[in-house]
């Protein structure tokens, strides 16, 4: 279906209002780098809000029943962005929104994100590790950009897991040690909705990670995911595309997850 545009009212449900305005100033004037690597045009604007957007709407129909399960295919990507700046080809926290709108709109508090992107999700941690219902798991390329996302940084409220892997490991060490940090992360906590950093520079032969998981590897991910969102919450997982850098893969990676999405774990 068609998103829609997120506000700035909801922005700023992760974001700081001057920085959100900053982001329109620069994309009015036609665009200009909002960090070494990211980069905003004159689409800049409608295509970020529309990637929060997307997440918000999916996060509706999850509750609401149209969908409890969606996958948003959009760009740019979220998890790097930080409360008052642009990481990463990153604008706005698209995940870390979609927690606190969840909370704030649907009545609920207890919130999973995963993120199997190879980058650490800084921004996620940095926009979501205040609040004490909120678990966060992140997989990702150690050492690697952003440099963040050490194991024992477990937040303020001991809510965050940090899974920082060499590369060129076996896929089944990355699945393994994944699936081991969200099930160490749910052991005694049920979420009522489980959010999915969906990043596939993960996968073999992308150029920005060294990681090794096939298109396989997507498929039991999302499947392991979407049978403990039935066990926890009525199924209700919301998937947002972040990285990945071969076209390619990357879409042959989005079918395989929304196949997966669609059959039901
Ligand atoms: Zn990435």
């Amino acid at each position: 279906m068609d998103g829609r545009y997120a506000t700035v009212d909801e922005l700023t449900l992760a974001h700081d209002r001057a920085y959100v305005d900053r982001v329109r100033a620069i994309v009015d004037a036609g665009g200009g780098h909002l960090d070494p690597d990211t980069v905003a045009s004159a689409g800049s604007w409608d295509a970020a809000t529309a990637a929060v957007g997307c997440a918000l709407d999916a996060v509706d129909m999850a509750f609401d029943g149209r969908a409890k399960r969606s996958f948003c295919a959009v760009r740019p990507p979220g998890h790097h962005a930080l409360r008052s700046r642009a990481m990463g080809f990153c604008l706005f926290g698209s995940v870390a929104i979609a927690t606190h709108y969840a909370r704030a709109r649907h009545g609920i508090d207890r919130v999973l994100i995963v993120d199997w992107d190879v980058h650490h999700g800084n921004g996620t941690q940095a926009l979501v590790e205040q609040e004490p219902s909120v678990r966060f798991v992140s997989m990702h390329q150690w050492p690697w950009y952003p440099g963040t996302g050490a194991a024992e940084d477990r937040g303020p409220h001991g809510t965050i897991w940090n899974v920082p892997l060499p590369p060129g490991l076996s896929a089944e060490r990355y699945v393994g040690s994944f699936l081991g940090a969200v099930d160490a992360a749910t052991r005694d906590w049920k979420p009522e909705l489980v959010l999915v950093s969906a990043g596939y520079d993960s996968l073999a032969g992308d150029p920005l990670g060294g990681f090794t998981l096939e298109l396989t590897d997507i498929d039991r991910l999302t499947r392991e995911m979407v049978s403990r969102a039935e066990s926890w919450c009525g199924g209700r997982l919301v998937a947002s595309l972040e990285g990945g850098y071969v076209p390619d893969r990357l879409g042959q990676a989005c079918v395989v997850t929304l196949e997966a999405l669609a059959a039901g774990g």
